[in-house]
């Protein structure tokens, strides 16, 4: 696990501080309340996340200690009794990830919750593409003083390529004038490919030209950024940036999940299908699509109660998600279940689907209730059978056929 330290001579203060990070922070939390002690912890310690610490100890008044934890390539966010526009140069010029003045509960909460953003930061890749080296490089250094995973291109060709080539990049920073395709050409070519959500895009337009900005904003860049910024305009563009693509990220999430189960609902699953569906049109390739539904559920609720038949439908989705999650699987209905399989024939996907079967009803359901056992059935069809919905249609029909037969059995054309 990384650690975080907090270094902070003020009691008061750094009760606050110490409350506030052990609710918010999930990493081992070294506090101490001088320099000297903060370089022994320091000495003992690895694997650093970051540090919070004060400017003015009293063994170290002039923010000595600031610079001994840069020095050690430890992200710094600073804590300051106050700021002026000199001082706020000095701190930025020495590659702090950001000051928080000392203004309460508020203020501590921010320095925080920036530790909680550097860490995620660790996992998102941003692209840089900007021709004037001096430029990419100050803005290669900001974003790794944030511990973003940067990219670099020097143009437009080359940031395109760089991008198509890796989706793991989230954010997009891009000049307007630069060699072989320029900004606007850029967000246009990935607008085409890319949908909004998946890539933010930032425009960095120089003062000159005042219509640069709006022209970003509708050829598809998210924002903008006029050149030169500080690091402090730069920071907060960028974090807010990221904050409202992740705010996106969490709403499509519950968009698509199924609260009870946590596994995919019914919207989902269509999202998931349509694309797989043309996919395995183009390549001709086989899919399959199953629907089960267990078997006389309505007595599970009756016997049992209501919160049994939850927790039966739960342990039925966790078992469908671990042993066939590497398919698109979702709850469509109350005790409905469906499955798309790109890669295997009906005949395949019925074969696995009776395995699973076999195990599922040979295992009990640990419940309130005590151990409860239950059966499914299911009806699986391949394509080609048409739209997503006929083959639904099918499926469901060979669902009948299954409960018709005695349930407890998966059948396929
Ligand atoms: P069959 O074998 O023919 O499928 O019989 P069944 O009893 O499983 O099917 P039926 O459609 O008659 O009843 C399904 C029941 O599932 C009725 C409904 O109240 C219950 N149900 C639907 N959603 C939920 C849920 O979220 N939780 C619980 N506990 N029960 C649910
Ligand atoms: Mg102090
Ligand atoms: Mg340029
Ligand atoms: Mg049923």
């Amino acid at each position: 696990m990384q650690s975080v330290l907090i270094v902070e001579d003020s009691q008061v203060v750094m009760k606050v501080l110490r409350h506030t990070a052990q609710r918010l922070l999930d990493f081992d939390l070294v506090f101490a309340v001088s320099r000297a002690e903060a370089l022994t912890k320091l000495k003992e310690g690895d694997n650093w996340l970051a540090a919070i610490v004060d400017l003015n100890l009293p063994d170290a008044p002039n923010g000595e200690l600031v610079d001994d934890v840069l020095a050690l390539g430890i992200p710094t966010i600073v804590l300051t009794g106050s700021v002026d526009d000199k001082k706020r140069d000095a701190l930025s010029r020495r590659g702090i990830v950001d000051y928080v003045l000392k203004e309460g509960r508020y203020s501590y909460q921010y320095a925080v919750n920036l530790v909680n953003r550097l860490h995620r930061n660790q996992g998102i890749k941003v692209l840089v593409a900007e021709d004037s080296l001096v430029t990419r490089k100050f803005i290669v250094e900001m974003l790794s003083r944030h511990l973003f995973q940067v990219v670099e291109a020097s143009d437009g060709q080359e940031a395109l390529e760089a991008i198509l080539a890796d989706p793991e990049i989230k954010l997009l920073l891009t000049d307007y004038n630069m060699p072989n395709r320029d900004g606007f050409e850029l967000i246009h070519e990935l607008r085409h490919r890319h949908e909004q959500e998946d890539l933010v895009i930032i425009g960095l337009s120089s003062a000159g030209d005042k219509y640069l900005s709006a022209k970003f904003i509708k050829n598809g860049a998210n924002d903008f950024l006029y050149k030169p910024f500080t690091h402090e305009e730069f920071s907060c563009r960028i974090l807010q940036a990221i904050e409202s693509m992740e705010r996106l990220e969490t709403l499509r999430q519950m968009a698509y999940t199924d609260v009870m189960t946590g596994i995919g609902n019914r919207r989902f699953l269509v999202e998931k299908a349509r694309g797989l569906l043309s996919q395995a049109t183009a390549a001709k390739t086989p899919l399959a699509l199953a629907i089960l539904d267990i078997d006389h559920f309505k007595h599970i609720n009756d016997d049992y109660g209501h919160d049994v038949g939850d927790e039966v439908l739960v342990h039925f989705a966790q078992a469908l998600a671990k042993s066939l999650g590497r398919f698109v699987v979702a709850r469509t209905g109350g005790e409905e279940f469906c499955l798309v399989m790109p890669g295997l024939t009906a005949a395949k996907a019925a074969q696995i689907l009776n395995a699973l079967r076999e195990q599922v009803t040979q295992e009990f359901v640990d419940t309130a209730a005590g151990d409860i056992s239950f059966t499914f059935s299911g009806g699986v069809v391949q394509m080609p059978a048409g739209s997503l919905e006929g083959m639904m249609r099918e499926a469901e029909q060979l669902l009948y056929r299954a409960k018709d037969a005695g349930r407890n059995q998966v059948l396929c054309p």
